[in-house]
């Protein structure tokens, strides 16, 4: 989704994407029913249902502080078909986060991201205002677990 500023050979290179330690499993997407059946018989991945799609828990423990999204391929990237992706995922790395003043869900942008840098967004903001906002607000109607808390790693749009 916005691959037209943010290419593949970029997050190729830096691979800082798709792990999550413990204290950032909040940010792991709610997955489709197709991505959860993928996982169904695997006990290290129990799931909570949330409004159609389900959240799961990575089998964290003293050895493993930092644990990849179960459909993670070192290699190759992420193995999900399209239609199971999570929408949040092809958003990344802008979020949609609730306004702590407001309450009010804005678009954030990650901070650590080399490929969007947070102090040059210009063409992020083009590609928003180019009808990609209106429907990522759509979309979160739809789909409420792509509404998360503020995080101060993220910048508002
Ligand atoms: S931090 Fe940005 S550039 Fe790096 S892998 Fe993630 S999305 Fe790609
Ligand atoms: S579903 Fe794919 S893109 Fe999303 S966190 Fe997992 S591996 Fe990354």
């Amino acid at each position: 989704m916005l691959s037209s500023i943010l290419t593949g050979e970029t997050c190729a290179a830096c691979k800082n994407c798709c792990i999550f330690e413990e204290k950032s499993a909040w940010e792991l997407p709610a997955f489709s029913v197709g991505a959860a059946a993928r996982l169904a018989d695997h006990p290290d991945y129990p799931m909570t249902e949330e409004n159609g799609r389900y959240r799961i828990t990575l089998p964290y423990d003293d050895t493993h502080a930092a644990q990849p999204c179960p459909f993670l391929d070192p290699d190759s990237g992420c193995t999900l078909p399209p239609e199971e992706k999570p929408f949040a995922c092809s958003l990344w790395p802008v979020r949609v986060m609730r306004d702590p003043d407001t309450d009010v869900p804005r678009l954030a942008l990650y901070q650590g991201c080399p490929g969007v840098p947070a102090e040059d967004h210009a063409a992020l903001d083009a590609l928003l205002d180019s009808g990609l906002r209106t429907r990522i607000f759509a979309e979160a109607e739809t789909d409420p677990t792509l509404i998360l808390p503020y995080h101060p790693n993220y910048k508002f749009l």
